[in-house]
């Protein structure tokens, strides 16, 4: 079976920076997964992926623009503590938050914090960085009807949905 629209997909893979850093590996842990067409990853991983069968290894190099995005300035803000909610009992520069938006909530790291007010960095942690993906397709299957109406997978075995 191969990687094609509507096919739910495990991979193993490196995240490398362009001077080689490993930023992230998932060979010790779960396999990401994704519903293939449904725009779960990034849209040139996704492509790159498309037509790859069980057990194909591929490395791909994605420049900033098609990963992350640019880094932007106007995404760093000032911001009332009170609207931060964070894993993190007290605040501090380095902080992961998440914010509401009129777009859904979006995860902010925090860059200075004061008494009420904070200073948060909305760009995506990777923005800005070119980035190398090794990747090994470890499965392949079906699409449940609930994962196709849903536009997401539910685990390896399509069994833990909500
Ligand atoms: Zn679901």
């Amino acid at each position: 079976m191969k990687v094609e629209k509507n096919k739910v997909v495990c991979f193993h893979y490196t995240l490398k920076n362009t001077e080689g850093t490993v930023l992230e590996a998932s060979h010790d842990g779960e396999p990401a997964i994704f519903l293939h067409g449904a725009r779960n990853i990034l849209p040139a991983l996704e492509k790159s992926l498309d037509g790859k069968n069980i057990g194909a290894k591929l490395n791909v190099c994605l420049d900033a623009l098609d990963a992350y995005g640019p880094r932007q300035e106007a995404k760093i803000q000032r911001i009332a503590v009170k609207h931060l909610k964070s894993a993190d009992r007290k605040l501090r520069p380095g902080s992961i938050a998440t914010i509401d938006t009129e777009q859904g909530q979006q995860q902010v790291t925090v860059l200075k914090v004061g008494k009420f007010q904070a200073v948060i960095d909305g760009n995506h942690p990777l923005a800005g960085q070119a980035l190398e993906f090794d990747i090994e397709v470890s499965a392949v299957r079906d699409a449940t009807e609930e994962e196709l109406a849903h536009g997401h997978p539910h685990g390896p075995d399509g069994h833990s949905g909500h």
